[in-house]
């Protein structure tokens, strides 16, 4: 049996994010292009013969207990499967923290799969995908990764082909956005028409691979909610649009915005503007990186 498991744990950004409506229920249901990027946060996974759950994170701000989504989903396999012994999980974030950029999902995603692995519990990636979803709403998506529609809650999957490469750039503003305040604020019902991003062009356009048509469609609804309220979202938008961005969108209920180039210089140049130049103070995190494609 494996005793040490280093994994890596992607975030995401949308690429689409339509609400259709708010169900009975109080979740909202949604119609999402996701794609994985190659931002993540490093886990490592140690079996101990002591039984019992240990967290260790890099952010004094983080809950190292059972409120941390990498503890919820070692509890959830190790309760199952009645585990004898126990784990320690070492957690260093690089992506955003309450950003739109699913790191707890993503985290709790990568435990999932990583004791799946060190345990032998031979569970299949569907079966690891319907404990996730337990955990949270994009946790499924996060097993799966790449590039995918997500419906109903964000837990109905359907595989898209990978988007051509391009240069992402990230950048997060020094501002935290609650999703209840941006999901509360959300009329669905009274939208207008054009105020829908084209999900289905978005997934054609995808198919196509067609980078231009991927980029003149990025549209993401809780926009109207977060633009109008913070107005540093459409600052880092248009700096990225300045510097030669084919397009640029907040991802998720923000307030990350990201911007697609196809020319590295240009995407360096708005890199450096943003994290080291005057728009430096729109923009408290900024990566560039890629798109990371899954083939399968
Ligand atoms: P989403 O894109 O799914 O809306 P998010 O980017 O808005 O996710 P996360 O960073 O995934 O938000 O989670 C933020 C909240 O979850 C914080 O309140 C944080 O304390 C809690 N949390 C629990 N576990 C984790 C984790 N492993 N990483 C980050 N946040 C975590």
């Amino acid at each position: 049996m494996t005793k040490r498991l280093n994994l890596k744990a992607y975030g995401k950004i949308n690429l689409g994010l339509d609400v259709l409506r708010k169900r009975e229920d109080g979740y909202h249901e949604v119609r999402m292009i996701m794609q994985t990027v190659g931002i993540y946060d490093k886990i490592e996974l140690s079996l101990q013969e002591k039984p019992g759950i240990t967290v260790e994170t890099n952010l004094y701000y983080l809950p190292n207990n059972e409120n941390n989504l990498v503890y919820r989903a070692a509890d959830l396999l190790m309760k199952e499967f009645k585990t004898e012994g126990g784990v320690h999980i070492n957690l260093k974030k690089f992506i955003p923290v309450s950003a739109g950029m699913a790191g707890g999902s993503s985290d709790a995603a990568a435990v999932l799969v990583g004791l799946n692995r060190m345990l032998g519990l031979g569970l299949t990636r569907e079966q690891l995908m319907e404990r996730g979803v337990k955990i949270g709403a994009d946790v499924p998506y996060c097993i799966m990764r790449g590039t995918a529609l997500s419906e109903g809650i964000g837990e109905i999957l359907t595989r898209l082909p990978p988007v051509p490469q391009c240069q992402v750039l990230i950048a997060k503003p020094g501002i935290s956005v609650s999703t209840k305040f941006v999901y509360g604020n959300l009329h669905a019902d009274r939208l207008k028409k054009g105020e829908h991003p084209d999900i289905d062009g978005m997934a054609e356009a995808i198919r196509r691979k067609d980078l231009q048509g991927i980029a003149g469609r990025l549209g993401n609804v809780l926009e109207t909610v977060t633009v109008p309220a913070y107005p540093v979202i459409q600052e880092i938008k248009d700096t990225m649009a300045d510097y030669g961005a084919l397009g640029s969108l907040m991802s998720g209920s923000g307030p990350t915005v990201f911007g697609l180039f196809t020319d590295k210089k240009d995407a360096e140049r708005a890199y450096e503007e943003l994290r080291y130049g005057k728009k430096s103070e729109i923009a408290k995190q900024v990566y560039l990186t890629d798109f990371y494609n899954v083939e399968d």
